[in-house]
C-alpha cells in the first residue's frame, strides 16, 4: 500500500485491524453467548412470577440472537452479523424499557448499549442509534409515554436516568472517536512504514528487497506452471561523469528521470527496482527473451531521448542493459548473474546497449 492510499480508511475502520484489537465478530460472539443464557434466566424468572408475555418474548429475543449466531458460523457474514445484532439487542432494549420488566429495573440494561453499538458499528449509525434510543426514552418518561405505557418509574428516577444515559452516550462518543483517531493513526503508520520498507526513497520503484521477494514469488511460479520470466538489469552509463560534471544533485535528478522513463515503457504487471546507486532491475513475468530484449530496447531508446535540466543545460543519459530469461532449473541467483554478465557485455561493447544472456550480441539501436 501507497501513503496515497490511506485515504482508503474510510468511516468503517472495522474492516482492519490493529493488534490486540478485538475483531467485531468475535465480540458479538461473545456477547452472544452471554445474553442467551441471560435471557433465559429472566425469562425463566418472570414465568416464576406468573407473568407469561415478557418469558415467551425474552425466549424470542435468545432464539434469534443464537439464530443469528449460528446464521454467520455458516454464512461468515460478517455484516449480516452485525445488522442481524443491532437489530435485535436494539428491539431488545426498547423492550426491556418500556415492558418494566424485573420490577422496573431492567431498563438499566440500556446503560449497556451505548458502549457496544458505537464498537461494533460506525460512529455515525453509533450517534443515530443513541439520539434516537435517548429521545425514545426522553418520550417514555414524558407524560405522552405515561399515557400510552404504564410506567412505574418514579419523577427522580426518571431525571436521573436521562442525565446519567446522556452523560454516558457522550463518554462513549468521546471515547469512541479517540479510539477511531488512534486506530487510524496507527494505521497510517503502519502503511508508511510497510511503504518505505518496500521502496527506494529517491525514485519511488521497489527497492532490492521487495524485487527479490517479487522474483521469488514469480520463481515459485515458474516451478509450478513452467510460466517463463525475464529480468533487465540496467546500468546508467558513465554516470559518474555526471555527478563530477554537474554536482550529486543533477545526478540524482537522472536517477528519478530514468526510473519515469522506466514506468512509461513497461507493463503494470513488471515490477521495476532501484537495484542500487544507479542500477535498475525490471521482473517481467510470462516474457520470454524475444519480447524482453524489445522492452529493453524500447527502454533504452526512451532514456537515450531523453534528458534533465542542470542549469539551463540539457543533461542526456544512455543506459546498458543485460537480459535473461530463465531456463531449465536454474536459481534466482544464477538468473541474476547471467543478467550481470549480459550488462558486462554490454558495456564492453561500447555502451547505450541491450546484450542478452542467450544471444550475445549488441542489440537494435
Ligand atoms: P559505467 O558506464 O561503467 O557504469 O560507468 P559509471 O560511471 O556509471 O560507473 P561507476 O560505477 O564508476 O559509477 C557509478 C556512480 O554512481 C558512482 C556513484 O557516486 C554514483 N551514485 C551511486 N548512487 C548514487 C545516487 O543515489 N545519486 C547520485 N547522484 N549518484 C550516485
Ligand atoms: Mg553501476
Ligand atoms: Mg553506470
Amino acid at each position: 500500500m501507497t501513503p496515497e492510499t490511506t485515504k482508503q480508511f474510510g468511516a468503517d475502520l472495522s474492516q482492519f485491524r490493529v493488534r490486540g484489537e478485538i475483531p467485531v465478530p468475535t465480540l458479538i460472539g461473545w456477547l452472544t453467548l452471554a445474553a442467551v443464557p441471560l435471557l433465559a434466566l429472566f425469562a425463566y424468572r418472570s414465568f416464576l412470577q406468573g407473568d407469561s408475555t415478557t418469558p415467551t418474548l425474552l425466549v424470542v429475543f435468545a432464539g434469534l440472537l443464537a439464530a443469528n449466531g449460528l446464521v454467520y458460523l455458516v454464512t461468515t457474514h460478517t455484516t449480516l452479523q452485525r445488522r442481524g445484532f443491532i437489530a435485535i439487542t436494539t428491539a431488545l432494549f426498547v423492550y426491556l424499557a418500556v415492558s418494566a420488566a424485573e420490577d422496573g429495573s431492567a431498563i438499566i440494561w440500556l446503560f449497556a448499549y451505548p458502549p457496544i453499538i458505537f464498537y461494533i458499528s460506525q460512529s455515525k449509525i453509533g450517534v443515530i442509534a443513541c439520539g434516537g434510543g435517548l429521545a425514545a426514552v426522553a418520550l417514555l418518561f414524558s407524560p405522552i409515554g405515561d399515557l400510552i405505557f404504564d410506567s412505574p418509574y418514579t419523577t427522580s428516577f426518571r431525571l436521573t436516568m436521562l442525565a446519567v444515559l446522556a452523560f454516558e452516550m457522550s463518554t462513549c462518543y468521546v471515547l469512541d472517536q479517540s479510539r477511531r483517531r488512534s486506530k487510524l493513526s496507527l494505521l497510517r503508520l503502519a502503511n508508511e512504514f510497510e511503504y518505505a520498507a518496500k521502496h527506494d526513497a529517491l525514485t519511488g520503484l521497489a527497492n532490492r528487497r521487495e524485487l527479490m521477494a517479487q522474483l521469488e514469488h514469480e520463481y515459485q511460479r515458474y516451478l509450478r506452471n513452467a510460466r517463463s520470466f525475464s529480468v533487465l538489469l540496467m546500468d546508467i552509463d558513465l554516470f559518474k561523469s555526471v555527478n563530477d560534471n554537474y554536482g550529486h544533485h543533477v545526478g540524482d535528478d537522472i536517477i528519478v528521470m530514468v526510473a519515469s522513463t522506466l514506468r512509461e515503457q513497461c507493463r503494470k504487471v513488471d515490477t521495476l527496482s532501484r537495484w542500487g546507486g544507479e542500477e535498475y532491475l525490471v521482473l517481467l513475468p510470462e516474457t520470454g527473451t524475444k519480447e524482453a530484449v524489445q522492452t529493453a530496447n524500447r527502454v533504452r531508446e526512451a532514456v537515450a531521448s531523453q534528458s534533465a535540466d542542470a542549469e539551463g543545460q540539457k543533461i542526456t543519459a544512455t543506459v546498458s542493459i543485460g537480459v535473461a530469461t530463465i531456463t531449465g532449473s536454474e536459481s534466482v541467483d544464477r538468473l541474476l548473474q547471467r543478467a550481470d554478465e549480459a550488462l558486462y557485455q554490454a558495456k564492453t561493447l561500447g555502451r547505450n546497449t541491450v546484450c542478452s544472456s542467450e544471444e550475445p550480441g549488441k542489440g537494435s539501436e
